[in-house]
């Protein structure tokens, strides 16, 4: 509690103050921004090793605000979450990024599927199986080109819902990834539960994994976990060259990382390019 003459508490209460303006600045700026267009979606390339081809490509939110600048969806997207408006920016991805899939589909021998990032929020009224359905219908893309990922805070919520609710999108056709995992709190027993296709090692197993001889007996065995479980194990965030050759000997069909390809807006994406 405040006393006087305690500049620290001050101090705080005046951190905390500048971080509920920026929040409602956010919310309000956010909520004109699904208005205007100042939304886009950048596309980075998931690769399939040893082949270098891409499989899919994972849709990644992007906003340029006139007033606030370049705002990261790490910042934008928890703000989207509590403030109810993640349902709408939701859509607004699922059908940009079917809108892009069905695109690269007409030109394209090989199927390329896109991924699209799933807030838990956006399960809790139940009817997110519907606004998915809706999303395929009007874009006339097939549901095979779509993966949608979900973090292990799904756990959290009320997970028979959830459960139910990646059933019925199954049986549409969707994918189903489980998304940074190992760096959620919960439980191992969730991959027993949800009906996951691909399980994404989050960055932090990754990174320099090279150099440290107990991050390769954790990535090894985590791995391994996903494969015995009839995962495609996907390793996130892989930046060297040192890192590509550990993850693909350890089992992971698919990497993602700025070694291959940075996140793209989706006219720069080249997709028949070689990949390093
Ligand atoms: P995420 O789903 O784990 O996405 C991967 C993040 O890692 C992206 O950050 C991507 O740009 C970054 N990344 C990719 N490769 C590398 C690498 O080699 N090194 C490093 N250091 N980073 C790499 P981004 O685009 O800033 O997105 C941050 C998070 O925001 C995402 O993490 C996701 O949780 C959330 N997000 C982004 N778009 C959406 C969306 O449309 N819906 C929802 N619900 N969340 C989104
Ligand atoms: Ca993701
Ligand atoms: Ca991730
Ligand atoms: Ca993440």
């Amino acid at each position: 509690h405040a006393c006087a003459g305690d500049g620290s508490v001050r101090r705080f209460e005046a951190v905390m103050a500048a971080d509920v303006e920026r929040r409602l600045r956010l919310e309000e700026c956010l909520q004109r921004a699904l208005a205007t267009g100042t939304l886009s979606v950048h596309y980075q390339p998931v690769v399939a090793v040893p082949q270098r081809e891409i499989r899919s490509l994972e849709a990644l939110l992007r906003w340029q605000d006139p007033l606030l600048g370049t705002v990261s969806p790490a910042e934008f997207i928890p703000v989207a979450e509590t403030s109810g408006l993640i349902d709408k920016l939701g859509t607004f991805v699922l059908r940009e990024a079917l809108c892009q899939a069905v695109r690269w589909n007409a030109g394209c021998a090989v199927p390329l599927s896109v991924n699209v990032n799933v807030s838990v929020t956006q399960f809790s009224s139940g009817t997110f199986p519907d606004v998915v359905r809706d999303a395929l219908n009007r874009t006339g893309a097939d549901p095979r080109w779509l993966t949608l990922e979900v973090t292990e805070a799904v756990a959290a919520q009320d997970l028979p819902s959830v459960t139910r609710q990646l059933h019925t999108l199954k049986a549409l056709g969707v994918r189903i990834a489980l998304d940074d995992f190992g760096t959620g709190y919960s439980s191992l027993a969730v991959l027993s539960q949800l009906p996951i296709d691909f399980l994404k090692l989050d960055r932090l197993f990754v990174q320099g994994v090279h150099l440290d001889a107990r991050r390769q007996v954790l990535l090894r065995s985590v791995v391994q976990l996903g494969l015995e479980l009839g995962f495609v194990v996907v390793a996130e965030g892989v930046e060297l060259p040192e890192e590509l050759s550990f993850v693909q000997a350890c089992g992971c069909a698919h990497v993602q990382g700025f070694l291959l390809s940075r996140p793209q807006p989706p006219q720069q994406l080249n997709l028949n390019a070689p990949h390093p």
